[in-house]
């Protein structure tokens, strides 16, 4: 299938589904984008949103744009721009008029999940101390911590993972594989998640991303010697840092070196 949000190929891969069985969905890995047709999303499971993560993390090099007018890959209808909001959280979709399924990037899929949450006024002060330009985590664009305090072009909220819900996802998910008899990361995973992913977490990284850069540009100690670092900083730098991405990371260097949860 094309995916609707950027023509690119989506790639359909089946996620777990509540009470069992697989839901079929269309990834996009061009623009980060899902197709749920008609009544998929509220199926997955927990695990079920913990494989999409992995399948959305570490494939988010560059960003390809949405197109303008979005057309649903099942009839010749336009897509409509769908405002929506559960338990507090603002995020958006777009939708076949004729109930065919809707499309929603991986980070608007977060925010209606209550995955990821909008900063608060004095994280948001506290975060200008570490950091000047971040990356828009839903198009990918710039966003300058002096002037916005959301994105400039597509208008979505500056964003952290919401360690809680985090944690109740993976709780979830434990005890759904606990169930079927599968052996899952031990229960302090959630908890030590908790605490990492909290703006202190967030602050460590960002300073430590400011600092492989000096030493790069030879204005600080040598980098440990870790290419791939080294050139993730670089990037980091050229186009800001996208705090969800960052949550991400942490996520999985947390639950990789507790065991594979999936
Ligand atoms: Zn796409
Ligand atoms: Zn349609
Ligand atoms: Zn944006």
């Amino acid at each position: 299938m094309n995916c609707p949000g950027c023509q690119s190929t989506a790639v359909e891969q089946g996620f777990d589904k509540l009470h069992g069985g697989e839901v079929l969905l269309d990834v996009c890995h061009a623009c980060h984008g899902v197709w749920f047709d008609a009544q998929e999303s509220p199926q997955l499971s927990s695990t079920g949103v913990l494989q999409l993560f992995r399948q959305m993390h570490g494939k988010r090099s560059a960003r390809t744009e949405l197109v303008h007018s979005l057309k649903c890959p099942r009839c010749p209808a336009a897509l409509t721009r769908t405002h929506d909001m559960v338990r507090g959280n603002r995020f958006q979709y777009f939708r076949c008029p004729s109930a065919h399924g809707r499309f929603v990037t991986f980070f608007q899929f977060l925010r209606e999940k209550g995955i990821v949450r909008s900063l608060t006024a004095k994280e948001l002060t506290e975060l200008k101390k570490h950091a000047q330009r971040l990356q828009c985590s839903d198009c990918g664009g710039p966003i300058s911590l002096h002037q916005d305090s959301a994105c400039p072009s597509c208008h979505a909220p500056l964003s952290i993972l919401d360690p809680a819900a985090v944690g109740m996802t993976l709780e979830d998910a434990k005890k759904a594989a606990a169930v079927a008899g599968a052996v899952l990361a031990p229960a302090v995973a959630a908890q030590i998640l908790m605490d990492t992913l909290q703006m202190e977490g967030f602050y460590r990284t960002i300073d430590g991303q400011a600092q492989q850069l000096a030493s790069v540009l030879g204005t600080g100690p040598a980098p440990a010697g870790d290419q791939h670092r080294v050139e993730s900083t670089l990037e980091a730098v050229e186009t800001g840092i996208d705090l969800i991405d960052l949550g991400m990371d942490a996520f999985f260097s947390l639950v990789g070196s507790i065991g594979d949860l999936f």
